[in-house]
């Protein structure tokens, strides 16, 4: 069946008829952090603006069933999918870049592998077989690295797989991936190594030998990578292209230079500079006639490199030490300075320094204030702080989550003269829970996976601020927390001027709380920033920046 789609929301179509989908993997060698989610996400971005389905995946090696129960200091910030599914931030990544929403499917650690296995050993399914890493183990991987490619729904799965090469933890992985190759042939899969060309002032050069060791491992696990991209402070030379290609047994055009670069999102265009799009179509045996369809991600890249204005924002939390923490409100910062055409500049603003002494100080000459999402007491009098002098001095004010919840106690203590009113996360014995647990969260004993999560619809009230940037009155949107604002004092509370904008129109549990007297002043009981992509920069992170530009 030939399938005509189109390649953006533009009118550009392409041909393409593909039965079965083909596989990339991206793995990485010689350290970690090198960028394996971003090269993965632009490569997919560069498929999918040439037309093809393109989806990433990614394979964790923890043990951990899934990143839910990190500490952010562990792993950054824990991105949640549309379907609840808790999982590794770069899928934020995928979804900012590709503009189509990921699933539990696309990510997967060992821990969730090995649970199914022994939930299948339990069961008996094994049949008194020993159970074993292979093939048990690799069997189950296998399974999931083909669920997305297998469901129809897309052309090209790329598989990164986590951790760096050599690491005991991967290489299950890495014998899968192995496996995986050898099943579908060298025209329908293949892969991408990414590493790491030091450049040593001492000697003045580049060099490749890291690069070469790391190739020669995965050779010893039986895997010939197909591409390079070699992430690098300086540009490769002709003869270092040529060096890495002989000794790592690559073509020389598979060698991909990938340089430090200004933004992350320069990522796609410096790959398309290097071709990285058509050697992998090349390899895979895959035509389309158009060049990528790339004019709405070039608008964007202009405007957030040629702002007009600046806003300076304070996020106030408590994970500051670990910018990736915070990782989806900072791009989502990005998404709607671009469209504001103004450049964002965010401060991290320590929850714990800041008393009723000095936030006035600390917080006096930001443009709006950002209170962070967050878990347990630590810092929660600093945010607390923050609000009471934004909203006494109406400086634009958006609360996410932990943040919204905050509104609400500090419009409680000191608006509504609920003295020592606060959520039962913090004090289980306040006289004023506004913020309580709801009655299906009580009994709970596990933690794992069981907070209110993923997506849930939220009407909108007239006459709010909510429903004039979102622009209809029914939207969804992610959430991930146990608390709800305690309905018993929605009367209270209104009667004192904060309004609930926003509900769940099947359970009635408030999900927006705004102040109409003040200028902006938004609380959210979900996470947009989850939901803030290149193509879709979020409408409240857009009013917010408008709002702070005033
Ligand atoms: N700790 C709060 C709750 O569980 C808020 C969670 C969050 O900010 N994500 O309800």
């Amino acid at each position: 069946m030939l399938i005509l789609y189109p390649v953006t929301s533009h009118s550009v179509y392409t041909e393409i008829n593909m039965k079965k989908a083909k596989y990339i993997f991206v793995t990485g060698g010689v350290t970690s952090s090198l960028g394996k989610g971003i090269v993965a996400a632009s490569l997919a971005k560069l498929l999918q603006a040439r037309g093809f389905r393109t989806t990433i995946q990614k394979f964790d090696p923890y043990i951990n069933v899934d990143p839910g129960t990190l500490n952010p200091y562990e792993h950054g910030e824990c991105y949640v999918t549309e379907d609840g599914a808790e999982t590794d931030l770069d899928l934020g990544h995928y979804e900012r870049f590709l503009n189509v929403p990921s699933s539990q499917a696309n990510n997967v650690t060992t821990g969730r592998v090995y649970q199914t296995v022994i939930e299948n050993e339990r069961r008996g399914d094994y049949l008194g077989k020993t159970v074993q890493v292979i093939p048990h183990i690799t069997d189950e991987i296998k399974r999931r690295m083909k669920i997305l490619g297998d469901s129809g729904d897309f052309d090209i799965v790329i598989t990164e797989i986590g951790g760096t090469v050599g690491d005991i933890e991967s290489l299950p992985y890495v014998e899968t991936m192995r496996q995986l190759l050898w099943e579908e042939g060298h025209e329908n899969a293949l892969v991408v190594h990414l590493t790491l060309i030091p450049y040593l002032s001492a000697a003045g050069e580049l060099k490749t030998k890291p690069t070469q060791h790391s190739v020669k491992q995965l050779l010893e696990l039986g895997v010939q990578p197909d591409i390079l991209v070699c992430r690098t402070e300086r540009p490769i030379t002709a003869e270092i292209r040529r060096k890495l290609a002989l000794f790592c047994n690559v073509q020389p055009n598979a060698v991909i230079e990938a340089m430090d670069l200004k933004t992350i999102y320069e990522a796609p265009l410096a790959m398309l500079k290097e071709k990285l799009d058509k050697v992998v179509l090349n390899k895979l045996k895959l035509s389309t006639k158009n060049e990528p369809d790339l004019d709405q991600w070039r608008d964007f890249l202009f405007k957030l490199e040629h702002p007009k204005s600046e806003v300076n924002i304070a996020l106030v939390g408590k994970y500051v030490e670990l910018p990736d923490a915070y990782k989806s409100i900072n791009e989502a910062f990005i998404h709607a300075g671009a469209s504001n055409e103004c450049k964002v500049k965010v401060t991290y603003v320590h929850s714990e320094m800041l008393t009723i002494e000095n936030a006035a100080k600390k917080l006096s000459g930001f443009d709006g204030v950002l209170v962070a999402p967050g878990f347990g007491h630590r810092g929660i009098e600093g945010k607390l702080e923050a609000i009471r002098y934004v909203r006494e001095n109406n400086i634009p004010f958006f609360g996410i989550c932990l943040g919204m919840q905050c509104a609400v106690i500090e419009f409680a203590r000191n608006v509504c003269g609920m003295k020592g009113a606060f959520s039962t996360e913090m004090d289980a014995e306040t006289p004023f829970p506004v913020i309580d647990l709801m009655d299906g969260q009580k009994d709970l004993t596990q933690k794992g996976g069981t907070m209110r999560l993923g997506s849930y619809e939220c009407k909108l009230e007239k006459d709010s601020k909510a429903l004039k940037a979102y622009g209809k009155s029914l939207i969804t949107e992610r959430h991930r927390h146990r608390y709800e604002f305690n309905d018993k004092y929605k009367k209270q509370i209104e009667d004192a001027g904060m309004r609930i904008t926003g509900t769940n129109p099947k359970t009635g549990l408030a999900e927006i709380v705004e102040i109409p007297t003040h200028p902006w002043f938004v609380g959210v009981q979900f996470h947009p920033e989850l939901k803030s992509t290149v193509a879709t920069p979020h409408p409240l992170f857009v009013k917010f920046v408008k709002a702070c530009l005033k």
